[in-house]
């Protein structure tokens, strides 16, 4: 059994996610940290500004490791660096969504997702997992709620103090940078059931 839960940031998607699958006793896969992981690693090598040409080169040599089998805790490594704590990082938050936007970038994500989910019972949450990476799935919801109430959420967990008018700011910037790439943008899949958590 697949469920895919697809959404904007701040919606839930983790939260939902995690319960479901602790409820139904199968996996959970949160697709945004593979995309975080990959930007603190092009941050890192001082890539995140880079073209994708120069991206791809790094991109083939790169070893990405996801443990899935703590629901509570997914733990990335990239070239053996365990790297699940600096994952929500706002210097991470910047540069995702322009990271996230090119296609092989997402064309080696969708590859390694669905090679992760092969033949199991899963939960898998992110932007694209209705539309492309598994869009089959019997069971597909699409998370909503106002913008300024996800950036509340984000708000009161906010680990660097930010204040809200820039949470929000961030947030709005990183919707439209995702609903408005050309490849993979963030939309309601065909068939999900769409649910207002606000
Ligand atoms: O879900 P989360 O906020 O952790 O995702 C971080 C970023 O990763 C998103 O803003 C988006 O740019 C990218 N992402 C994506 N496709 C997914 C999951 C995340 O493009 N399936």
């Amino acid at each position: 059994m697949i469920i895919t839960i697809d959404g904007p940031a701040g919606v839930g998607k983790t939260t939902v996610g995690k319960l479901t699958a602790q409820k139904l006793g199968i996996g959970f896969l949160d697709t945004g940290i593979m995309y975080r992981a990959l930007t603190w690693f092009l941050i890192k090598n001082n890539l995140q500004n880079s073209t994708i040409d120069r991206i791809e080169t790094d991109l083939k040599t790169l070893n990405f490791d996801l443990d899935i089998t703590n629901i509570d805790i997914t733990t990335v490594l990239i070239n053996k660096i365990n790297v699940t704590d600096v994952l929500y990082s706002s210097e991470v938050e910047k540069y995702v969504s322009k990271i996230s936007s090119f296609k092989n970038v997402r064309e080696m994500m969708v590859k390694k997702q669905r090679d992760i989910v092969k033949n199991s019972s899963c939960v898998v949450v992110g932007r694209d997992i209705g539309t492309i990476v598994l869009p089959n799935a019997k069971s597909k919801f699409y998370l909503t709620a106002s913008a300024e109430e996800r950036a509340r959420r984000r708000f009161s967990q906010n680990s660097e103090e930010n204040p809200y008018s820039k949470v929000l700011k961030d947030l709005k910037e990183r919707d439209n940078s995702d609903m408005s790439r050309k490849f993979s943008p963030l939309k309601v899949p065909q068939n999900a059931l769409i649910i207002n958590t606000e």
